[in-house]
């Protein structure tokens, strides 16, 4: 059976992925000559690589881990120490930390909590614990309800101290998706915070050794093709064409550079584009499906990725760092942390900029400029004096509409990978999947779309969703 994916973002490949291995035949159709969707990077005339984000994987993300595993790549993943790291703004220059023991869960990050002093006072951790008690006893069906909520208000409901808010809620809501506790829907850290409560390492963190596009998408496209299957870039989908009952007749694709528009026809079709272009290109008869109708309550949420490349080293860091500025989000120096991008004389920080609605319209020297202002706040030592570190390049990426916007609410929002039309199904991290707007979301999307696919044309399952990644993975 052909199955035609529009898409090859990592929700894409992944149902792709499974697809092959189920017997199928995918077709994946990428619009741009670039693999990866939000995770594609691209090189520079110097050989560097730049991407459309700084990613780091956890050790809560089973289904990724297990595509890994399946793929050969497992040594590619980079584990660092078990610990956060934040900047202290009103100490620039010095960091605190969450070192993660190495017991068993959830002994182990309360440990990290109690062991820290720089950020919260013995009351506050009290009040915190205490905040967090009905997430934790009455679990994931509790932390989806309190979709209604922001994350702010879950706070100031649970008693939870404001300034544990401002110190770790602000850096990890910015971290998670982009936007601040005052709009991202409580289920959303929670959600994160269970798994890191759960497993005993769901809260490490793994770099890639590489370019996402090389390192990760390259191998699952061999894995395809090694299989029958197909991933065709610069082959953009313009219109899900229908049959009179309302079924897909087939994609029409744009020529490229002058070349005509084609019909691609397969015995199925699945839509593994992120939400805004779907929207889009949503057929008239199914914008009147209440299915389709709720995808309006959804929309991508805008993100700047920095890449600052310097004269001489700043830091020995190897590991993600929460820079808790109210510009910037996470960042790291990729020299230390990624293979690839190793350099033992010059920093290369990669930083995300986040809340980035006021700012994805302006310039790239302005970007640039501010972001440079607030480093100088947080490394006076290495920008200011008679020596300054020199910025020798950078490069800016805009992504207007990336993950989804998770503002509460959005729960109710999110389709199932199966959809009212039958030979039509959903992929991609905003579909309905518990790891929310991230990669393994976007991973174990792909795998549900090729489950559904499985078990309503054929009755072999493609490969268990895995909900634990503890007994199957050792983290090294
Ligand atoms: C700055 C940044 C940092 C991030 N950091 C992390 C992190 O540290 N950890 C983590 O887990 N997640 C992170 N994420 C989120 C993660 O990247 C996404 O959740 C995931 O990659 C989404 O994959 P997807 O396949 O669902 O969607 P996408 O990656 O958006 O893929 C959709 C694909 O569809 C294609 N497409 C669109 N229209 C058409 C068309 N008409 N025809 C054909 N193809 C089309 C697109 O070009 C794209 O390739 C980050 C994201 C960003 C932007």
């Amino acid at each position: 059976m052909r199955v035609a994916i529009a898409g090859a973002g990592l929700a894409g490949l992944s149902c792709a992925k499974y697809l092959v291995d189920a017997g199928y035949t995918p077709i994946v159709l990428e619009r741009r000559d670039v693999l990866g969707g939000l995770v594609a990077a691209w090189k520079d005339e110097d050989g560097d690589w730049y991407e459309t984000g700084l990613h780091v994987f956890f050790g809560a993300y089973p289904n990724m881990l297990q595509l890994f595993k399946e793929l050969g790549i497992e040594d590619r993943l980079q584990w660092k120490e078990h610990t956060l790291i934040f900047n202290q703004p009103e100490k620039p220059g010095t960091y605190s930390r969450f070192d993660v023991p190495d017991i068993p869960a959830p002994i182990n990050v309360i440990t990290s909590i109690l062991r820290n002093n720089d950020m919260l006072t013995w009351e506050q951790k009290i009040r915190f614990a205490i905040g967090l008690l009905p997430a934790i006893v009455r679990g994931q069906k509790y932390v989806e309800n309190m979709d209604k909520y922001s994350l702010l208000e879950w706070l100031r409901r649970q008693g939870v101290d404001e300034r544990v808010n401002s110190d770790i809620f602000i850096a990890a809501s910015k971290a998670l998706t982009f936007i601040n506790p005052d709009e991202v829907s409580a289920t959303v850290p929670l959600t994160a915070l269970n798994r890191f409560l759960r497993e005993r390492y769901g809260s490490k963190v793994a770099f890639l050794d590489g370019s996402p596009t090389e390192r990760l998408c390259q191998p699952m496209v061999d894995y395809i093709s090694d299989r029958g299957g197909e991933v065709r870039l610069n082959a953009p989908l313009k219109e899900i064409l229908l049959n009179e009952n309302g079924t897909v007749k087939g994609f029409l694709l744009r020529g490229l550079d002058g070349a005509p528009d084609e019909v691609l026809t397969a015995d199925l079709y699945v839509s593994a584009m992120s939400v805004d272009p779907l929207k889009v290109m949503l057929p008239q008869p199914w914008k009147e499906i209440d299915f389709f109708k709720k995808l309006e309550g959804l929309e991508g949420v805008p993100v700047i990725n920095l890449h600052l490349w310097f004269d001489r080293k700043l830091s020995d860091i190897d590991q993600l760092l929460f820079s808790r500025s109210p510009l910037l989000s996470v960042y790291a120096d990729m020299s230390n942390t990624c293979r690839e991008y190793a350099n033992r004389d010059r920093s290369m920080l990669e930083l995300v900029l986040a809340p980035a609605q006021d700012w994805i319209s302006k310039s790239e020297e302005d970007i640039l400029a501010a972001t440079m202002a607030e480093l100088e706040k947080l490394f006076p030592m290495h920008f200011g004096g008679d020596n300054p570190a020199k910025l020798l390049k950078y490069r800016v990426v805009k992504t207007p509409r990336s993950v989804y916007k998770a503002t509460p609410g959005r729960q109710a929002c999110r389709p199932s990978q199966k959809t009212p039309i039958a030979n039509f199904y959903l992929a991609g991290s905003y579909t309905m999947q518990e790891f929310l707007g991230s990669m393994e979301g976007a991973v174990l999307s792909g795998k549900l779309a090729a489950n559904a696919i499985a078990s309503d044309y054929s009755p072999k399952i493609v490969s268990d969703t895995q909900v634990s990644g503890e007994t199957q993975l050792a983290i090294g």
